[in-house]
């Protein structure tokens, strides 16, 4: 075998979400978002998007082929994978993706699989390990600000910050940053916290918007989408540079 001078690449499976190609036949399709990749591939990891539909034997093969794993946004999970029943304040959601991704975050978080978890993937994160979640934030959160700015400003518009938790994860992460100014394109939210959770930043209003897990070496999430902030404030890069560090590292660990 050839060793070769190039850094590691790892590899991080990005989760795809259905869409449907308007046609006379209309065709279902698995989509992604071009940002996501680009940020994975701007931090040093290569991206390989991860279909649906799969069952859990074939996820088991994916998840450790992969060196990390992306969680991201998407539709509403749906209320009764957290116990609940208000289908009636939600929209957009797949039970099948629910049930793809809720597998892959509690195996990942089994294992120690480095995960970076983006808006609804940290809504998914909380709920794969027990919490639950606001099916409408602005409805049952007393005193919400807005936090569901679709379609109406471009998707790096940051109308809200957060206050980053003083020697939580995220705060490792980005070494002298206090608060963050955030895009927000979500109506849903975390409510009660996983037991395994941590909380790295607080919107003004109390919403939960950063996790990190505590027994695990890199399992983060974050409310807003970082994937979009790259060129406007490198801090969000730093995000997924850690991911890809993590996963790095986790390889050098294996090659000892
Ligand atoms: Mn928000």
């Amino acid at each position: 075998m050839t060793m070769s001078n190039a850094p590691f690449r790892p590899v991080i499976g990005l989760m795809s979400y259905r869409k449907v190609a308007a046609q006379a036949t209309p065709i279902p399709l698995f989509a992604l978002m071009p940002s996501y990749s680009e940020a994975v591939e701007a931090a040093g990891g290569a991206p390989l998007m991860i279909p649906l539909g799969l069952d859990e034997e074939t996820l088991d093969v994916v998840l450790d082929r992969i060196d990390g794993l992306l969680l991201t946004g998407g539709g509403d999970m749906t209320p009764s994978t957290y116990r609940s029943n208000r289908d009636d304040l939600v929209d957009d959601t797949d039970p099948d993706r629910d049930r793809v991704e809720i597998y892959l975050a509690r195996r990942a978080m089994a294992i120690g699989k480095p995960t970076l978890a983006i808006c609804r993937g940290h809504q998914v994160l909380n709920v794969a390990l027990g919490g639950t979640l606001y099916e409408d934030v602005r409805q049952m959160l007393p005193g919400a600000m807005k936090h569901d700015y679709f379609g109406e400003h471009p998707r790096n518009y940051r109308p809200h910050d957060v206050t980053i938790v003083p020697d939580g994860r995220l705060a490792q992460l980005l070494p002298g940053t206090e608060r963050l100014e955030v895009n927000s394109l979500h109506h849903q939210g975390i409510r009660d916290l996983a037991p395994a959770l941590d909380v790295t930043a607080v919107a003004s209003d109390g919403l939960i918007e950063g996790v990190a897990a505590r027994e695990h070496p890199f399992a983060v999430g974050v409310q807003w989408h970082p994937e979009n902030l790259i060129h406007d404030d490198p801090r969000m890069l730093a995000l997924f540079r850690a991911l890809v560090s993590e996963a790095v590292a986790q390889r050098d660990a294996t090659l000892i």
